[in-house]
């Protein structure tokens, strides 16, 4: 049990991390989780729901893999659900109730922020 949630942890870990930049700042980046790569380009991936059948509000892991990893298992993976990754981080954004208004914020803030 306590290795199963290790094991769940390490996965998201290995999904979502920050990468720091030459100067050290953190940036936020999706890794493959095929072969542990950093997914630069959202057309470059897919976000897999691995388990086709599962009970209605059950709590799912998203497993990411990039392009190549992705070709290389869909020919010996069973059913799956997938989505792109533009459309996985567009509904993830509308779940946490994040609209285009708060984006437009966001981004301002950030650009407030870098001039600093
Ligand atoms: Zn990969």
């Amino acid at each position: 049990m306590v290795a199963d949630e290790v094991r769940r942890r390490n996965l998201l870990v290995m999904a979502i991390v920050f990468q720091l930049d030459k100067t050290g700042n953190p940036s936020p980046e999706i890794t493959c989780d095929g072969c542990g790569g950093v997914i630069h380009d959202h057309t470059q991936g897919v976000a897999i729901l691995d388990v086709p059948r599962a009970e209605p509000e059950k709590v799912l892991q998203p497993i990411f893999l990039c392009k190549g990893c992705e070709e290389h298992t869909d020919k010996t993976a069973g059913p799956r659900r997938k989505a792109p990754i533009d459309q996985f981080l567009v509904q993830m954004l509308n779940s946490v109730q994040l609209l285009p208004n708060d984006l437009e914020a966001v981004g301002r803030r950030m650009m407030q922020d870098a001039k600093y």
